[in-house]
């Protein structure tokens, strides 16, 4: 799993490509991730006790993990992370190229 719940990542491949979101959800066992705004879908819904009308819903649908990279913000592109250390030896993840620490939201 090369990407966790709130982190920045962009699109790599296939029709979202080049687009940036936060990762809402990890579906690991499908190897797929649900990101804010990418891949939206639109569900005709019934309605329910919660949603009184029903009606159609548009909401994000799941996107193959191997389609999103880490994004670094600093080199302002697609990024792998590398394991580093922070000065109270807690473990983080860092930017291979350029070594600016990834922030989970
Ligand atoms: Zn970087």
């Amino acid at each position: 799993m090369h990407v966790r719940k709130g982190d920045q990542i962009v699109v790599i491949a296939g029709k979202e490509k080049g687009k940036r979101g936060r990762v809402l959800r990890l579906l690991t066992s499908k190897s797929r991730v649900v990101v804010e705004r990418i891949n939206m879908v639109k569900r005709h819904t019934k309605p329910t006790q919660r949603s009184p009308r029903g009606g159609i819903v548009e909401k994000e649908a799941g996107l193959p993990l191997s389609n999103v990279s880490l994004w670094c913000a600093k080199c302002a592109t697609a990024r792998r992370a590398r394991a580093d250390v922070d000065a109270n030896n807690k473990k983080r993840r860092v930017c291979a190229k350029c070594a600016t620490a990834f922030e989970t939201a």
